[in-house]
Formats: C-alpha cells, structure tokens, sequence
C-alpha cells in the first residue's frame, strides 16, 4: 500500500521530523528521515499529535454477501419453520405464546425454568418450530426496516369476543408484505360472546377465506388460557412448514439475525441470535452489525450451554465487543483477522453515518498534498 516518509509525514503535521521521530521511538520503532511509514505507522503518529485519520473504507468490504458463499444444494437439509405470532393488542398472544411452551417444552425438562432469550423451541412428533418471543410487529418492523427476513410462517390472533381490529389489519398488511403465510388462530373460544363466524367473516374482507368456504387459509378455534386447540396449531404449523420446503445448509458459516440485544454487568453485550443459515458454533469469528468478536459462550433457549446451533436456532451468545441492535445481521468467517477487518470497516462506517459534522482529514488527503 502507500506509504508516506517521516519528513513527509512531519511536512503535513506541521512538525519537524525530529518530532516524529522521537515519537516513534517512544512506540519502539528507530526510524530516520527518509523512512518510509505504513498506514498504520501514519495513523498511529497522527493519533499522538491528535490528529484523526479517516480510514477510507471500501464500502463492498461491509457487505455480507461478498463474504457467503452459495450453498451447494447438496448440502441442504430441512429446517424449523420461524413463528412470529401477531394481532391487535389483548387478543392473547402472550398467553398463547406461554401455553406453547408449556405444552411442549421438550424431554427432560418438565418443569424447567426457561430462560427469556427472545425466542424458543418447541417439538411436536418430532417436528421442532422456532417461536419469536419478540412482539410480533416490532419483530417486522424493526427486523424489515434493516432488511432482515426471521419469519417463514405468521400466527394472527384474533378474539372471537373481539373480532378484526385496527392492529389485526396491521399484522396482516406485515405478513402480506412479507409474503408469509398467515395461519389464523381464532381464539378466547371459551368467552361468552365468541363468535367464530363472525371473524371468519371479518376476515375475508383481506383475503384470509377458510377452506370451508373455498378459500386456502387455516383457521383454528382455540383457547389459549384453557390450553385448547395448542395441538391443533401446531401441526397446522408443521402442514404449512412442510409445504414451504424450508432448508438450509447446516455446513455454511453461520449467517442470520439478531433477535434482541442487551448489555449486561456481568457478561458484557449479550445477543439473541437466530441462526438462519449454517451452524453456529463456540469460539467462532463474527460480525455482528456494526461490531465483531468472538463466541465466548452460548446458551439455547433451555438456559444450557451449548456448543453449536443449527439453522432456525435461536441461542444467546457472549463475546461480542459491543451491543448490536435488533434486526442486525451476522456473519461468521473462517478467518479472524477478516472478521475484524470486517467488523471494523462496519464500525467505522455506523460511525461516519452516525456523525452528523466531520473534523476529519483522511488518509488519501495526506497523501495527495505531497
Ligand atoms: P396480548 O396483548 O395479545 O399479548 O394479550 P395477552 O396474552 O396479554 O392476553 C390479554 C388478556 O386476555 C389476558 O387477561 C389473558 O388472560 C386473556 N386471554 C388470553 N387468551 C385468552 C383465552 O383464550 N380466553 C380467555 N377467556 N382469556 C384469554
Ligand atoms: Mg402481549
């Protein structure tokens, strides 16, 4: 790369090079005169006289796609559907989310305590879904606006006591943004006032006609807080899992999206992340967002350490430098020092787009006054 002399470095600092040079020494570097410094040489010395060096960063080298590499379709294999559950405010989401994972938590931890990360896992005849435990508009919204695609299948709840709602409209404009299948999950059936067929009705008014009436989309009554119909639900959820012919490749590098991200005191920046692609494992290289680091420890959604994480596996991770946002995606590369020339190039470029006025010279500029 290029390379600037002491005498030119002094010459554009406004320095004597007798300067730069005692400084160099003071870093363990015997220089003279006509020596020539390297980029990092240049920025280190600016740093010392309190001169910021903008980095030109290209931008290709932040970008992700550059780094995957296209999956053989050899290698890919079936994977869990992700479910995000939505609909107007107090139709019952959370419960049904909490009845899921009560009903299905998996062997051997019956009566486990479960660890919040945002999002879990459950199995039904062998069949594993990924449940966002995110709120469902915030999931797509959030998640959309950086790009990011989580969900494959949406659950609508709607109150049969309640009907379509001004949030109800919302979730299915998402959904149908997202071209997701939506699964409508009629619930609160053991309310005095329920009234199916009056949803159903509602409904048809955006396309989600019951099969019944020759229409394609699933209904199913159910109650979350009484725990009826959650089977039901779920293999409709399997049904429309396997007509989507989800895969992956579980040899990749780990690629996909952060769920939710938080600091803690203890562990530093901790992430929720939803492997889409590939499989995750400890110790690995990875950009997240605009940071990096490496996979200190993970944890599955059970609370217990693991080792590795296959596609549509939510786990939380430590290890990373700084707290990423939700909706960011990550990438694991087989070589650290990319990961970090990587991650600093995105770091240096959420700086340069964060920082409204600019009291920067950059490296080029020095260069090219010679
Ligand atoms: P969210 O705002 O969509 O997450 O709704 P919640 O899950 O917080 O539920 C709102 C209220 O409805 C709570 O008081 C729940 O106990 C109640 N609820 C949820 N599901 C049912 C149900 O199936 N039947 C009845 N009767 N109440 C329900
Ligand atoms: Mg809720």
């Amino acid at each position: 790369s290029e390379t600037l002399t002491v005498d030119e470095l002094a010459a554009k600092l406004n320095k004597d090079a007798s300067e730069i040079i005692k400084k160099l020494m003071f870093l363990g570097v015997m220089a003279t005169k006509n020596q020539d410094l390297d980029d990092d040489a240049v920025e280190l010395i600016c740093d010392e006289f309190g001169v910021q060096v903008e980095k030109e960063i290209i931008l290709e080298d932040t970008d992700f796609d550059k780094y995957r590499e296209e999956d053989d379709e050899a290698n890919l294999i079936e994977r869990p559907a992700v479910v995000t559950i939505m609909g107007h405010v107090d139709h019952g989401k959370t419960t049904l989310l909490d009845a899921i994972r009560q009903a299905k938590v998996r062997e051997g931890e019956a009566g486990g305590i479960t660890q919040h990360i945002g999002a879990y896992q459950v199995e039904n005849d062998g069949k594993k879904l990924t449940f966002l435990d995110t709120p469902g508009h915030a999931a797509f919204t959030s998640m959309r606006s950086r790009g990011a695609q989580v969900t494959d299948i949406a659950v609508l709840v709607v109150a049969a006591d309640d009907g379509v709602m001004p949030q109800t409209v919302e979730a299915i404009n998402h959904a149908k943004a997202a071209e997701v299948p939506i699964i409508v999950a009629v619930n609160k059936m053991d309310k005095e006032g329920a009234n199916p067929d009056r949803v159903m009705q509602e409904l048809t008014e955006y396309e989600l006609i019951p099969e019944d009436w020759g229409g394609s989309t699933i209904f199913v009554n159910m109650s979350a807080v009484k725990h009826e119909g959650i089977d039901n639900l779920l293999e409709m959820l399997i049904l429309v899992s396997e007509m989507e012919e989800l895969k992956a490749n579980p040899k990749a590098n780990a690629f996909g999206t952060v769920i939710e991200a938080e600091l803690d005191k203890g562990k530093g920046p901790v992430a929720t992340l939803l492997v889409q692609n590939g499989t995750l494992n400890k110790s690995d290289s990875i950009v997240v967002g605009s940071t990096f680091g490496r996979v200190r420890a993970m944890v599955n959604d059970e609370g217990k350490r693991v080792q590795s994480a296959e596609p549509s596996t939510p786990v939380e991770v430590t290890g990373l430098n700084d707290v990423p946002q939700a909706g960011d995606q990550f990438l694991v590369f087989s070589d650290e020092k990319k990961a970090r020339q990587v991650g600093e190039a995105r770091q240096q470029k959420h700086i340069q787009e964060t920082r409204s006025e600019t009291t920067k010279v950059s490296v080029d500029d020095l260069f090219e006054q010679i």
